[in-house]
């Protein structure tokens, strides 16, 4: 399928650092790749039929700032730095937003920016903040958020969760098995429960026009939701939600195919949450587009759908025709 648009493209620039996810030799061609916007990335979209892409700072970037000054100055380059990278590509990216969740209303303050002078259709937040050290980490289901949030739902950005690895005193189950983190499992893990905390905190029914965005075709959520629903139905005076908790997976989420090209588990999440909640993506530069693209191309779903998937829900979501046809 020609024509498609992709929201988890990740780039970076060169004062961040790139933890190493992979081998020594992948993460060179992937550091070269996240800083290339011109050459290989066009290439690579034209060769996967990809015409658009929303390009995000790559993780976990200034979500790993623990310094809330340091935080509000480097969201704010890395902004200008992207809308400089989508003057100058404006029918082939859009940006999404990096935002200084150090500080809530810095945060709020900035999407704003973003939205009404920079013009990007979105926001990419790369997990939990660190504020203060390492160790400490802020979730965006607390309260300290919803001036935050409610101005997301206010200016309808959708708010793109994309994983990280786990705060240093989370990974005691992963002891011996350094093989485990990063996309392999920890991400899911992580990004998963990050989703169910924003669910189970009340947020969606504070702000129920707010659209969360997840990786991975949900990060087994669509898979696992009717159970973790069933059981949190027996939760008594612990339930701080008003809503099954497949309610907000059916009306405040979205889940991408990044990094995710199979079919019988595209299946199941066209099953569970319907083909208008599914948007391609493909997690470049960790995955290879012509990879996601050609497993796209030819997986057995109807073309319909395949159209909905690969372009008109992001056109729609994002509200990009005019963007696309500029
Ligand atoms: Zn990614």
């Amino acid at each position: 399928m020609n024509g498609k648009i992709a929201l988890e493209e990740h780039f970076n620039l060169p004062e961040f650092s790139v933890p190493n996810y992979v081998n020594a030799d992948m993460m060179r061609e992937i550091s070269r790749r996240l800083l290339d916007v011109t050459t290989t990335r066009l290439a690579e979209m034209d060769a996967a039929g990809i015409d658009y892409s929303l390009l995000s700072l790559n993780a976990p970037g200034v979500q790993a700032e623990p310094d809330r000054g340091r935080g509000i100055a480097s969201a704010r380059q890395v902004n200008e730095a992207l809308a400089g990278i989508v003057a100058a590509h404006p029918s082939r990216y859009g940006g999404l937003a990096t935002l200084p969740m150090q500080d809530p209303a810095a945060a709020a303050a900035e999407l704003d920016r973003c939205a009404t002078q920079l013009g990007f259709p979105g926001v990419m937040l790369n997990g939990y903040q660190n504020v203060g050290d390492a160790a400490t980490g802020w979730y965006y289901d607390h309260e300290r958020y919803w001036p935050f949030w409610e101005r997301a739902e206010a200016l309808r950005m959708p708010v793109y969760l994309h994983p990280r690895d786990p705060l240093p005193g989370n990974q005691g189950i992963y002891e011996s098995h350094p093989e485990l983190f990063g996309a392999v499992w920890t991400f899911t893990v992580e990004t998963a429960t990050h989703a169910l905390r924003l669910m189970t905190s009340g947020l969606f029914d504070r702000f129920p026009r707010l659209t969360i965005i997840i990786g991975h075709l949900g990060e087994t959520l669509p898979f696992n939701i009717w159970r973790i629903n069933h059981r949190a139905s027996y939760m008594g005076d612990l339930i701080k939600f008003s809503k099954p908790l497949t309610h907000y997976l059916l009306h405040n989420f979205y889940v991408t195919t990044s990094g995710n090209f199979h079919t019988q588990t595209l299946d199941a999440t066209i099953a569970e949450m319907g083909a208008d909640r599914v948007l391609f993506s493909t997690d470049y530069p960790y995955e290879s587009m012509r990879e996601a693209a050609d497993w796209f191309g030819n997986a057995a779903i109807n073309d319909n759908d395949r159209v909905k998937i690969g372009r008109s829900n992001s056109e729609k979501l994002f509200r990009l025709r005019q963007l696309v046809a500029a």
